[in-house]
C-alpha cells in the first residue's frame, strides 16, 4: 500500500472517530439537559403547557436521542465494514469474477451496495415506527402498510436510480477529463426534475392529496392566498393520519408544481384562524424564494463535490486508502462513486450546522411574513399546539439545537413572535 494511502486511511479514521465522538457528545448533552428540566414547565409556558405534556415531550425526546445513538454506532460500523474492513472490495471482486467487468457489473455493485445498506437499516426503522412511535401513541402505521411502502420505495428507487447511475457511469467512461462537469449537469437536471415530479407523481404513490373540502375554511384560505398572490389550486390536504399522528405542513415544488401541503392531522388540531396563520407561514417561504435559494446552494455545493470526485477518482491512494484494490484493466467508476458517498458525510456533517442555521433563518422570515399577513397571536397558538401535540421538547440543549435543528426551538420562535412573555398565546391578553 503506498504511503499516501496510509495517510489517507488515518485521516479517514480520525474523521470517522471525531464525527462519532461529536454526535455522542451532543446527544449526551441533549439527554442530560432535557432530563434536568423534565420536572418543571419553563416559566414562559407555565400557563399553556401542562406538566404531563412537558414530561411526555421530555421522555420522547430522550428516547429518540438514545435510538439515534444506536444509529450513529451502526452507521460508523457499516462505513468501516465497507471500507477498511474490506466489505466493498470483497463485493466488487465477487461481482467481477461472476459477471466480468463492464457497465452491468458496475450497476450490480451500486444496486447491491444500496440493498445491503437498506437491509442493515431496516430493523432500526421498524423499531422506530412500531416500538418508539407506538409507545408514545404516535404510530398509526400497520405492518402491511409499512411493508408495502418498503416494496414501493425500493422499486421506485431502482426505476429512478438505475438509469441515472447508468448515465453517470457512461459519462465517467466517455466524457473525458471533464466528465464530472457533465455529471454535475445531469445531477442538477435530475434535482430540478424531481422538484416537479415529487409533488405531482411520486408523493401521490404513497399518500392521497385532496383539495381542501371544508367550505368555510376554503373560503378563508382562498382569500388569504389571493391576498398573497398565490394560485389557489396549490393547496392540498394529505392523509398523514394513515401512518402517524404527528401533524405537519410543508411547501414544495416550483412553477406550476408549486404547492402547500397540510396534513389532515394538522387541520384536526387547529382552528380556522390558526390554519390561516400556518398557511401564511408556508406562503412566506415562497415569497422569500426559499426553494430557489436552496437550489442555488445545492448547485454550488454539488459543483464542488463533483469536482472533488473528478479529482479523487484519479488518485490511487483514494482506493487503497479506503480498503479497495482498484482494477487495472476495468473501470473503477462505480467504486469511486461509492467510496465518495461513504467519505463525504464525514466532512459534510461538520457543515450541517450552517445548513441548519440557514433553515432556521428561513423559518423566522416565513414567520415574519405570516405575522404581517395574518396575526402573530394565531401563529403563536398554532405553533404551540404543534410543538405540544408532536411532543417537541421546550427545553432542548442549546448547543444540540444550534447544531441540528432545522426549525427554531419553541422558546426562541414564540419569543420572536412576541406571544410568549405577553401570555397572549392561548387567549386574550
Ligand atoms: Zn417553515
Amino acid at each position: 500500500m503506498p504511503s499516501s494511502a496510509l495517510v489517507f486511511s488515518l485521516v479517514f479514521c480520525a474523521l470517522l472517530l471525531l464525527q462519532v465522538a461529536v454526535r455522542f457528545w451532543l446527544a449526551a448533552r441533549q439527554v442530560r439537559h432535557v432530563a434536568q428540566h423534565r420536572n418543571a414547565v419553563p416559566a414562559a409556558f407555565v400557563h399553556q403547557v401542562p406538566l404531563s405534556a412537558h414530561q411526555k415531550a421530555a421522555d420522547y425526546t430522550i428516547a429518540k436521542a438514545r435510538l439515534g445513538l444506536i444509529d450513529v454506532a451502526l452507521s460508523a460500523a457499516v462505513t468501516l465494514g465497507w471500507t477498511l474492513l474490506g466489505g466493498l472490495n470483497l463485493l466488487n471482486q465477487s461481482l467481477l469474477s461472476w459477471m466480468g467487468p463492464g457497465m452491468w457489473q458496475q450497476l450490480a455493485l451500486l444496486a447491491t451496495f444500496v440493498l445491503i445498506g437498506g437491509l442493515i437499516e431496516l430493523p432500526l426503522s421498524w423499531y422506530s415506527t412500531f416500538r418508539l412511535e407506538q409507545r408514545f401513541g404516535f404510530n398509526k402505521n400497520t405492518p402491511a402498510l409499512w411493508l408495502s411502502d418498503l416494496v414501493k420505495s425500493t422499486l421506485l428507487g431502482a426505476a429512478i436510480g438505475l438509469p441515472i447511475a447508468a448515465l453517470v457511469l457512461w459519462l465517467m467512461a466517455s466524457a473525458g477529463s471533464v466528465w464530472w462537469l457533465w455529471a454535475w449537469g445531469v445531477w442538477m437536471g435530475f434535482n430540478l426534475l424531481m422538484l416537479v415530479l415529487y409533488p405531482t407523481v411520486i408523493a401521490p404513490i404513497f399518500n392521497q392529496f385532496k383539495p381542501l373540502e371544508d367550505e368555510t375554511l376554503k373560503a378563508r384560505v382562498t382569500a388569504l392566498m389571493q391576498r398573497c398572490g398565490f394560485a389557489a389550486k396549490g393547496l392540498f390536504v394529505m392523509d398523514g393520519s394513515r401512518r402517524s399522528a404527528h401533524a405537519n405542513a410543508y411547501f414544495t415544488g416550483f412553477g406550476a408544481a408549486k404547492r402547500v401541503v397540510f396534513f389532515d392531522t394538522l387541520l384536526q388540531q387547529l382552528n380556522p384562524a390558526e390554519v390561516d396563520a400556518v398557511l401564511a407561514h408556508e406562503l412566506g417561504h415562497f415569497k422569500h424564494r426559499h426553494i430557489v435559494k436552496r437550489i442555488v446552494a445545492l448547485f454550488g455545493f454539488s459543483l464542488l463535490g463533483f469536482a472533488a470526485l473528478g479529482w479523487v477518482s484519479q488518485q490511487v491512494w483514494f482506493y487503497f486508502g479506503l480498503g479497495v484494490v482498484p482494477a487495472m484493466d476495468a473501470p473503477n467508476d462505480a467504486l469511486a462513486l461509492l467510496l465518495f458517498m461513504l467519505a463525504v458525510p464525514l466532512l459534510s456533517y461538520f457543515l450541517s450546522p450552517m445548513a441548519a442555521q440557514l433553515s432556521r433563518q428561513h423559518e423566522f422570515e416565513a414567520d415574519a411574513y405570516a405575522v404581517a399577513q395574518t396575526s402573530g397571536a394565531d401563529l403563536g397558538s398554532a405553533l404551540l399546539k404543534l410543538y405540544k401535540d408532536n411532543a417537541s421538547t421546550l427545553t432542548p440543549d442549546p448547543l444540540f439545537a444550534r447544531f441540528y435543528y432545522s426549525h427554531p426551538p419553541a422558546s426562541e420562535r414564540l419569543a420572536r413572535l412576541g406571544t410568549v412573555a405577553g401570555a397572549a398565546v392561548m387567549g386574550p391578553a
